[in-house]
């Protein structure tokens, strides 16, 4: 909440809005962009920005979630609710902009401001963690650095501050003069230039120039010679400036790195002297973020001494929320590395997401200091878990047990972590999702592990952010009023069930499609209210269809009879989908069949028909699409007789992913979204523009020396002729890791170096030849991600994609995660 007040009126003169303020008083303090994320509607302003999606779609769901006051860019919608305050401008999100430098002038504090290629999200934790104890700082949340990021994270300054640091992040040109009038940098931080992003700049160079751009006003900038592209240091931004390198002479010269175990120690040359420290990291992005946060600071005049006892306790950021299984069939969303209400306000929207279990729980430490009363901020937090809905509140630590009566829900407390863990076996957790939340020094990863499910090495990690980018993508391709049904099925291929399906669901989707009835009963069970297609309605589970409102394919006359038959009399319009075969030759109707078919439905009031649709057999293929064609118009002729004999419209479709992607003609009403939203599509090349989904990640559990002529494995099948060394890694053929990958046909990733398989696969464990490499137990051991993807693991054996997904099997844990 900002401390320096606005009112909706005073907005609608700064923006120079063509308004209709029916409430000009009304003060603002919070600029929300999502309508599902609302804290307190009415002091909030929506910004119906046009990103992925039209925000003007949701205008009615953010008015109906208790917001009063919008920004628009679309004339039509200025009088859309009588007492709401409406403010039109040309561009919303430049609005939005135009608030946060409003909001930034009023503020006279130290600002860092940190760019670069890589490391932007890390050097900002780690100089919060830094200087947390010196300053009350103010830091963007998570890595919110884009032209959107920026504006949110500046408008959270408020009175008590004494420090920013805000990351900025640009994909082109012309994009950082704004983030720059936004931030107004006073200290600036270029971590590095790498080729990453490169592709909206036409050289690096210019992408060096554009992100120099941000530190144009500032009194010191601290960089590396190596990354600042042969630039004369006259030319540089800042006042002052401190270099670092590796390689070159500069203010903070480092001249020896050494790993010690999981630790690297580092000498540098500094004003003339030798100084050294410690960082708790190994691998060498870490090692150049810790030495940016070195030098950072030594120029803020931190004594050497003082700058290595920090950087020893430095900690892992962990940037993202994950969520695992939990005890007792919970579901537990793992946070437990800071908190402050901005991250717990996201924390809270994800949780929020979260349907599947009736219950919700926060596990809250002692907020970190903020400045501010205590009464006032565990005030703002009883008021935030108020309106998401929470059900109970176990709080930990001295502070926030004080306050228990400003909690108005379950509540149960705690004076330390400790005291928490004593009493563990008395507290009740069964069926809900529990979010845990903790400052770093309350250590709640103690807490997590006690309540989440003893993961077994293998895991698959599913990044929701990027099954919503690619919903977004093919959504980008649909023509208006397109609809997409999802297809959920197996698992949503592998992937996990109701966690992607609520992930869908948020993100409106039309349709659900299941192949079986449980699978569809699964998905109500877990708060899926989404209308959702059965493929295969077996008849024995009809009354399950009907109970939980799930809608049957019916492919021929006699599915057709049995479900008309089990309705009850009485029943009217039950929704059904019909299944159209032009030349699948799996399921389905054909021509022959019509006069039977129209005659059935239009003699029973029981069912409706509300869509007809066909499945192509070959639409990622070329040499298919004449065949794809002949099936397009096949279907288009039978649903339009059907159509005609019926005397009523429903909904057709026939794409597929590879359907959608490379047959634009296909898209008809609707559209059946698989295995892109997975990350993969056989029509696109190398699934450009797909973000990768899923990755299968193991652990190294034992590594072994070979001697000559020894063999490895069942029926002596390893073989390694001159010996060599052997790891043994925890998956096998029973996680659906199959033996076809057995005797080097497989390989997996290991510190970055492809490795065989060696002997034959066996049902938990299979063994990789590592000979000549470095490795450890506990190495991390990749499976698939986006560089080893399943496409090549598929042509490892001689299968598809599909079949790798979808045989990872169930005991395989899944991690779902939001970036
Ligand atoms: C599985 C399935 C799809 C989705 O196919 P993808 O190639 O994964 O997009 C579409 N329609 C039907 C009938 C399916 O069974």
């Amino acid at each position: 909440m900002s401390s320096t007040t606005y009112s909706i009126g005073h907005f609608a003169t700064l923006l120079h809005a063509k308004a209709f303020v029916p409430q000009p008083e009304l003060i603002i303090t919070r600029l929300v962009i999502d309508s599902r994320t609302v804290i307190d509607p009415e002091s909030s302003l929506f910004f119906a920005l046009k990103a992925k999606r039209d925000g003007h779609e949701f205008l009615k769901d953010a008015y109906d979630n208790g917001i009063r006051s919008f920004v628009i860019s679309e004339e039509q919608y200025l009088n859309a609710f009588p007492d709401a305050n409406m403010l039109l401008v040309e561009n919303v999100s430049q609005a939005l902009q135009t608030l946060a430098i409003v909001h930034r002038n009023q503020f006279d504090l130290k600002v860092l401001a940190i760019t670069g290629s890589n490391g932007k999200t890390v050097v900002k934790e780690w100089l919060y963690q830094l200087l947390a104890a010196d300053f009350n700082i103010i830091r963007s949340p998570k890595s919110f650095n884009s032209q959107i990021g920026v504006p949110l994270s500046v408008w959270n300054i408020q009175r008590e501050h004494t420090m920013g640091i805000f990351e900025a992040g640009i994909s082109k040109e012309n994009e950082m003069e704004a983030l720059q009038s936004i931030i107004q940098p006073t200290i600036g931080i270029l971590t590095n230039i790498g080729e990453a992003h490169a592709e909206g700049f036409p050289s690096v160079k210019a992408k060096l120039l554009e992100k120099l751009k941000l530190f144009k006003d500032t009194e010191l900038f601290i960089y590396s010679p190596e990354y600042t592209n042969g630039i004369p240091t006259k030319d540089l931004p800042g006042q002052s400036k401190f270099s670092w390198s590796l390689t070159q002479k500069a203010d903070l010269q480092v001249s020896f790195i050494e790993p010690i175990e999981d630790k690297t120690y580092i000498r540098a040359i500094y004003k003339g002297t030798e100084i050294e420290c410690l960082i708790p990291f190994s691998d060498r992005a870490s090692v150049e973020n810790g030495i940016i946060c070195w030098a950072t600071l030594l120029s803020l005049g931190y004594s050497a001494e003082v700058a290595d006892a920090r950087l020893e306790k430095l900690n892992k950021v962990g940037m993202r929320l994950e969520m695992k299984n939990g005890i007792n069939q919970c579901s537990v969303i793992d946070d437990s590395y800071v908190a402050d209400i901005p991250s717990l306000a996201i924390a809270l929207d994800f949780l929020n997401l979260q349907n599947q279990h009736p219950k919700k729980t926060l596990i809250l430490s002692d907020l970190q200091e903020t400045g501010k009363k205590e009464s006032l901020l565990y005030a703002e937090i009883a008021d935030l878990l108020k309106q998401k809905n929470l059900h109970r509140l176990i709080g930990i630590g001295p502070n926030i047990s004080s306050m228990a009566s400003l909690f108005d829900l379950e509540t149960s407390f705690y004076e330390s972590t400790q005291d928490f863990i004593d009493h563990f076996p008395a507290i009740h957790f069964y069926d809900e999702t529990i979010l845990v939340k903790g400052a770093r020094k309350f250590e709640f990863e103690r807490i997590s592990k006690m309540i989440t499910q003893k993961v077994h090495d293998t895991v698959l990690e599913i990044d929701l952010n990027a099954l919503a980018e690619n919903l977004q993508f093919y959504r980008n391709k649909l023509k208006p009023g397109v609809k997409i049904m999802a297809m959920v099925k197996a698992f949503s291929y592998g992937s996990g069930s109701f966690e992607i399906a609520n992930v869908l669901q948020y993100h409106k989707v039309d349709y659900l499609a299941v192949a079986y009835t449980d699978e569809g009963v699964a998905l109500r069970k877990g708060g899926i209210t989404l209308p959702i297609m059965v493929m295969s309605p077996e008849p024995s589970a009809f009354d399950a269809i009907v109970k939980y409102k799930l809608e049957p394919e019916i492919y021929n006359l006699d599915i057709l009879n049995g479900f008309i038959k089990f309705l009850p009399e009485g029943a009217v319009d039950y929704p059904i989908h019909l299944k159209i075969d032009t030349g699948m030759h799996r399921l389905g109707f054909e021509e022959t069949d019509l006069t039977d078919l129209l005659e059935t439905i239009q003699n029973s009031k029981k069912v409706k028909v509300v869509s007809a649709f066909s499945h192509l057999v070959g639409s990622d293929e070329i040499q298919h699409d004449e065949f794809t064609q002949y099936q397009i118009q096949r279907f288009k002729s039978f649903a339009k007789n059907i159509e005609d004999g019926l005397n009523y419209k429903f909904i057709w479709h026939i794409s597929n992913t590879s359907g959608i992607s490379r047959h634009p003609e296909a898209q008809l009403d609707m559209v059946r979204l698989g295995i892109g939203l997975y990350g993969h599509d056989g029509g696109l090349n190398q699934n450009k523009g797909l973000q990768t989904v899923a990755v299968l990640k193991t652990t190294v559990t034992q590594v072994k020396e070979i001697k000559a002529n020894e063999t490895v494995g069942y029926s002596r099948k390893g073989l390694l002729p001159n010996g060599g060394t052997i790891a043994t890694v925890k998956i096998g053929y029973a996680d659906g890791y199959t033996r076809r990958f057995g005797n080097g046909v497989g390989k997996m990733l290991l510190n970055g170096q492809l490795v065989p398989t060696v002997g034959v696969i066996c049902m938990d464990m299979c063994m990789l030849d590592v000979t000549g490499l470095e490795v450890k137990t506990g190495d991390e051991v990749i499976l698939f991600n986006g560089k080893l993807t399943i496409a090549m693991l598929a042509e490892q054996i001689g299968t598809i994609p599909y079949e790798i997904l979808t045989n990872i099997s169930q005991r395989v844990k899944r991690i779902y995660f939001y970036e």
